[in-house]
């Protein structure tokens, strides 16, 4: 039997971020159950840093994500993640409303007309949130692991855990395969499996609810579109940005409420999308290129979680990364190391306070 200090449970990004900074302090498995790490939520993202997103806690995650997304540490990465896009927040009526400390302008109707050519005449106004950018996920992603496995970590994939038991001061934890191994922490980070991993390990769950989110890619009959801001209703009904030059990837900011699965798009869902982006833009649709659907996490309070369960010894809750996840991962990966390891945490995430992150907030 091979023994661990930590195991982490999931090979997303969340799962990857963490192990990327624990790795070299101590000796890190990731237990993947698909044969690649990036298969559920992590891969299906529609890959965009938007700061305003996620309300003020979530922000500070992202703003302190920023500086590394925009400029990795060159042993990280040779070139930024981050493409620069730009947000438009749409409005019929008043003004949208931004957290005060992200920048935005104020889009008039004529400017609006400039930059989403086409658009119909009940948006009145927007504003415009310049930071607003892709990420490339892949890379970024990618980057963790290849951080985790260069600083020791091993990666099983296929590797599903099924349940543990707590014997001294260790995990006993049983795979699929039934095999077994060891570890003296363990790191939930399993996405919309959340709760059903804590309860393999014995541990209450949280009521982490896993809701469906569907992307579809749109051939329309307009160019110039690859550069296009990312697109949103400040009553939260749409979003679309640029993807090819004829071609835009479109969500109907769907939320609903699922099991965890492999999420597939329902064609309710693509329906209402077309419909929402017919009420905006008078291009017209050639035909949908693909769709997907992913799994958005939250707790209860819509904030991620990180910290120790209150209740079981050695088991650490990496969770609710809802819609957010991409963007926060670097300092989200750093806090929840400084409270894994007991350890002072990096200067880019020391003036946020981690027990706002705790799972104690729902025992
Ligand atoms: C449509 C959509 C659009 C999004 N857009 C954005 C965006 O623009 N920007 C942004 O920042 N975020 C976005 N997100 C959110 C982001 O994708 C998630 O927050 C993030 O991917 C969550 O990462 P994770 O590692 O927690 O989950 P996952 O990537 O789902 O990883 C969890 C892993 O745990 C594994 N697992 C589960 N149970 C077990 C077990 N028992 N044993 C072993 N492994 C197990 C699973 O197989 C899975 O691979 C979007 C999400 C969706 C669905």
């Amino acid at each position: 039997m091979i023994n661990f200090d930590i195991l982490i449970v999931g090979g997303g990004i969340a799962g990857a971020s963490v192990g990327a900074e624990v790795a070299a302090h101590r000796r890190t498995l990731i237990v993947e159950a698909e044969d690649q790490c990036g298969y559920h939520s992590t891969g299906r993202s529609a890959a965009f840093f938007l700061e305003s997103y996620g309300g003020p806690v979530v922000a500070q995650l992202s703003t302190a994500s920023a500086d590394f997304l925009h400029n990795p540490p060159q042993d990280f990465a040779e070139r930024s993640f981050l493409h620069q896009r730009g947000a438009l927040h749409l409005s019929q009526g008043d003004w949208p409303e931004l957290p005060s400390e992200v920048s935005a302008l104020q889009v008039d109707r004529d400017e609006l007309e400039r930059m989403v050519p086409g658009i119909k005449p009940q948006w009145a106004r927007a504003l415009l949130e310049p930071g607003c950018a892709d990420i490339d996920v892949a890379a970024l992603h990618a980057a963790f692991l290849t951080q985790f496995r260069r600083s020791g970590g091993t990666v099983q994939l296929g590797a599903r855990a099924m349940s543990a038991r707590r014997e001294s001061d260790r995990w006993r934890i049983l795979l699929a395969d039934g095999s077994e191994l060891t570890a003296s922490l363990v790191v939930n980070a399993a996405g919309a499996w959340a709760d059903s991993v804590a309860e393999c390990f014995g541990v209450g769950r949280l009521g982490v609810a896993p809701k469906r989110r569907t992307m579809v890619q749109l051939r329309v009959g307009r160019s110039g579109l690859k550069d296009l801001p990312l697109v949103n209703d400040s009553q939260g009904n749409f979003y679309f940005k640029g993807e090819g030059d004829r071609s835009i990837w479109l969500s109907p900011h769907d939320e609903i409420d699922t099991d965890a699965c492999d999420a597939a798009p329902e064609e309710i869902d693509i329906a209402t999308a077309i419909d929402r982006f017919e009420g905006v833009v008078d291009w017209p649709i050639e035909r949908i290129e693909r769709s997907w659907a992913g799994l958005r996490s939250f707790a209860p309070d819509r904030i991620p979680v990180y910290g120790f369960d209150p209740d079981v010894p050695g088991f650490f809750w990496c969770v609710g990364q809802g819609g957010f996840g991409i963007q926060t991962s670097p300092a989200a990966g750093k806090l929840a190391a400084s409270i894994l390891l007991e350890a002072q945490p990096d200067p880019s995430i020391a003036h946020i306070d981690a027990r706002d992150f705790s799972p104690a907030r729902f025992r």
